[in-house]
């Protein structure tokens, strides 16, 4: 079985704009997977598919998120 290679990177959360909300735990940044793309959904301003982050792929904490 192939490892998976998901890489993962800070990206700026879109709702705070790096100031930290409950939305990026409070950190500014939340965890994308890489390449990073902005949420279709929203264009990158935040909707409940991305958690108001703005990003696709987040890690762990929306794993039901599909692309
Ligand atoms: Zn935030
Ligand atoms: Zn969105």
């Amino acid at each position: 079985m192939a490892v998976e290679d998901v890489r993962y990177a800070p990206e700026t959360c879109a709702h705070c704009e790096g100031a930290g909300t409950s939305y990026c735990d409070k950190k500014g940044k939340v965890l994308v997977r890489q390449p990073s793309r902005t949420c279709h959904h929203c264009d990158g301003d935040g909707c409940i598919y991305c958690g108001f982050t703005g990003w696709e792929g987040l890690m762990a904490k929306y794993p039901s998120c599909t692309w």
